[in-house]
């Protein structure tokens, strides 16, 4: 299917006319300088000069010119910067999403006014296509409240929507996924830290096929030093300058997003090429310029690191990323300490392309590989729109599933078992559990952690290959660890705890894990509802008659499971479901409904 895709920034126009599934261009369109008198277009070798022309004006020549080139026009993509909380995924537009898109300019002040100019301008001269908005910050919905909050008074925060959102979305998503698809590894299974490096960069922590950290913030200024923004500054220089160089709003926008970063460092422009040169011919501005941008970024991958307890994967790309062997020498030098090994020459020869999207720059032996990707982010955002048109997306929203409540548990290793509970123990079945072949046991154990210790923990049988402690988040907060959200069964990297039992105490080393939600289903199930094993699903709970939403949530398929979906104490307090009975995993006698399924792991 062809999709045309509609760019647009500040004072600039892209437009793709491209193969949703290949990628394979028909047509590419470029405006640049809106708004000024060198305002020009560019089609394929063919350059028209549009003086004073704005995103309407721009659209309003280039279209009729592409689409004289191709079959009509059914699908139009919009790249669309800021989605709030609104939008954590693709959505069809009308008149709605466009109000609601339009609510959001207050939190993106400079790129989605613009992105509305492309919306409005294309479905007025589209009128019969289907126009379907991509969100930048839609991949990073899964960022834990953790990551997500400044340490700013509540009220204020939640009264202007004042949080970390993330940008670049399609971007580290797309090559996460061709990083994923080169090692020949599923990309829920990796750690990956993804680096945009363009004129706007931005860096991100992929755990398990979920964004968890990103560098930039509410809006598009925070993390790294960009082409013309600064990135992280102390918010204390802002108010020096207000009072020194009576800087008013207005002032610092242009101070901190125009005229900063590479630009302002070096006083040679945003262009890294310019301030590489500069620096070879030993300009001390260009560079400072250069060392500034790669240590904040070795700082943010050190960073990462720690906050996925480890990474698999380093991926670099844009313009900068994918072109600058300097800048990826100097930002992986003396990464050893996270097993990433440069190897040099990969990286100076390393060129990527659409055709080939992949170059591995790290030594053949090195634990965590460095790969430099080609982003795609036209491609990325037609298959979105593709997938919304063919409706492929779509799960039977109509059969109900149960809802358990989980209680905090423990699983047990045979080993672990005599450790705690003297040599030859058994497990004891208290109860059996809705899951085939699973049950309470009678034995409990105290869980310490540094702060506080849960006691008369229920075990659960039968005895597994690796011990697993899965808590909620209040209970994390008392043990005083913090756990990672995990599939049941992955404890990789996870923290360790302290069981005590009647005849012993075990110090784990790994194992504590907050659970995430998940439905368990036969693959006859599967096949009713249209989804597969591990697909993630939005759920629709009703609670009280409120239609309640839970997003990213696991779909696990295997024949002796039953169907159920399981959420933890806190997300039942919170969706206001009571526990029918108490028990280590209780019915509700509640239901569920999917909704569809809502991250794309196999863009293929
Ligand atoms: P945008 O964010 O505008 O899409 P790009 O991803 O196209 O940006 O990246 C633009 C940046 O890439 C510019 O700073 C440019 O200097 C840099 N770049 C492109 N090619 C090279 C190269 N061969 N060496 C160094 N930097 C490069």
């Amino acid at each position: 299917m062809d999709v045309l895709v509609v760019n647009c920034g500040s004072s600039s126009l892209k437009l793709d006319l491209l193969d949703a599934e290949d990628g394979t261009r028909r047509v590419v369109a470029r405006a640049e300088r809106l708004g000024t008198d060198e305002a020009s277009l560019r089609i394929g070798d063919v350059e028209t000069p549009l003086p004073g022309s704005d995103h309407a004006g721009a659209l309003a020549v280039a279209l009729p010119k592409i689409l004289a080139s191709t079959a009509a026009v059914s699908a139009v993509g919009h790249r669309v910067v800021h989605g709030g909380d609104t939008f954590v995924r693709p959505v069809r537009i009308d008149d709605d999403v466009v109000t609601a898109i339009e609510g959001l300019s207050a939190l993106a002040p400079l790129h989605n006014p613009a992105n509305l100019a492309g919306i409005r301008g294309a479905r007025k001269l589209l009128p019969d296509a289907m126009h379907v908005a991509v969100f930048d910050t839609a991949f990073h919905g899964t960022l834990p409240n953790r990551a997500r909050a400044y340490a700013l008074p509540r009220d204020l925060a939640e009264k202007h929507g004042i949080r970390r959102y993330g940008f670049h979305g399609p971007s580290h998503q797309w090559v996460a996924n061709r990083a994923a698809d080169f090692l020949d590894e599923d990309l829920r299974d990796l750690r990956v830290i993804t680096c945009h490096l363009g004129n706007g960069a931005s860096v991100a922590a992929i755990e398990n096929g979920r964004s968890v950290e990103t560098s930039m913030g509410m809006t598009p200024l925070e993390g790294l030093v960009m082409g013309t923004r600064s990135g992280d500054v102390d918010p204390g220089v802002l108010l020096e300058l207000v009072r020194r160089e009576g800087l008013d709003a207005d002032g610092l926008d242009a101070l901190l997003n125009r005229a900063s970063g590479l630009a302002g460092l070096s006083g040679r422009g945003n262009d890294l090429r310019d301030i590489e040169a500069g620096a070879a011919e030993g300009d001390e501005r260009c560079r400072l310029a250069l060392q500034v941008f790669t240590h904040r970024l070795r700082k943010y991958i050190g960073a990462y690191a720690a906050v996925m307890g480890g990474v698999d994967v380093i991926v670099f790309t844009a313009g900068i990323g994918e072109n600058s062997a300097l800048i990826r020498h100097r930002v992986a030098q003396r990464l050893d300490f996270l097993g990433a090994r440069l190897d040099e020459e990969a990286n100076r020869v390393a060129q990527v392309s659409r055709e080939v999207p992949v170059a591995a720059i790290s030594q053949p032996h090195s634990r965590t590989r460095v790969l430099v990707v080609a982003t795609d982010e036209a491609h990325a955002i037609a298959q979105a729109t593709a997938r919304l048109a063919h409706d492929r997306d779509a799960v039977d929203t109509s059969l109900q599933i149960p809802i358990a409540v989980s209680a905090r548990h423990i699983h047990l290793t045979t080993e672990a078992v005599e450790a705690l509970f003297g040599p030859g123990h058994q497990l004891t079945p208290y109860k059996p559990l809705s899951q085939p072949g699973q049950f309470a046991c009678e034995e409990k154990l105290d869980i310490v952690g540094p702060k506080r210790t849960l006691s008369g923990v229920r075990v659960l049988g039968p005895t597994r290959p690796k011990c697993q402690i899965e808590v909620s988040r209040t209970d994390e907060f008392a043990l005083g660890i913090d756990a990672p959200v995990r599939n049941s069964g992955d404890v990789a990297n996870s923290p360790g705890i302290t069981l005590v039992g009647p005849e012993g105490t075990l110090n784990l080393t790994e194992g504590l894990i907050c659970a995430r939600r998940h439905i368990h289903m036969t693959p006859a199930d599967a096949e009713r509802f249209g989804v597969a094993d591990r697909d993630v699903v939005e759920v629709a709970v009703d609670s009280d008659g409120r239609d309640l939403i839970f997003g990213d949530v696991l779909i696990r398929v295997k024949s002796t499971y039953a169907l159920e979906m399981h959420v933890d104490t806190d997300e039942a307090n919170a969706a206001e479901i009571r526990r029918g009975q108490t028990g280590v995993l209780a019915s509700t006698g509640r239901f569920a409904r999917l909704r569809r399924r809502r991250t794309d792991y196999d863009p293929t």
